[in-house]
């Protein structure tokens, strides 16, 4: 599964991070998911709560937020911002080019102590 091997990541960054700034506890994550990631944000959850059972992470708490992909319309130029990859153009209906941004996890920010 896609959403175990980022978790994997997450966690390991997470806990460098956690180790970096000698911190016992990560209480908060913020993260965002690229609309392009093809990653479900609750099955993330599901698998994070798995994974940190113990140590810094046992009891962090995940905030998840949507980022959004920058797009223009092959067909008529059009400029929008797409919510998924099945997305068409709200001008003309057609196919778009992906520009930028939505397709990335990006760690927003952590709270620990
Ligand atoms: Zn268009």
């Amino acid at each position: 599964m896609h959403e175990l091997s980022l978790c994997q990541q997450l966690c390991d960054q997470l806990l460098a991070l956690a180790r970096q700034e000698g911190a016992h506890c990560v209480h908060e994550v913020e993260l965002e998911i690229g609309v392009l990631c093809c990653v479900e944000p609750e099955a993330l959850r599901f698998c994070f709560e798995a994974m940190a059972k113990s140590g810094p992470l046992a009891a962090t708490r995940l905030r998840v937020g949507r980022a959004l992909a920058q797009a223009e319309c092959e067909a008529c130029g059009c400029r929008y911002e797409v919510t998924d990859w099945l997305s068409v153009c709200p001008r003309c209906g057609q196919r778009w080019r992906h520009l930028a941004g939505g397709d990335a996890i990006i760690i927003k920010a952590v709270e620990v102590s």
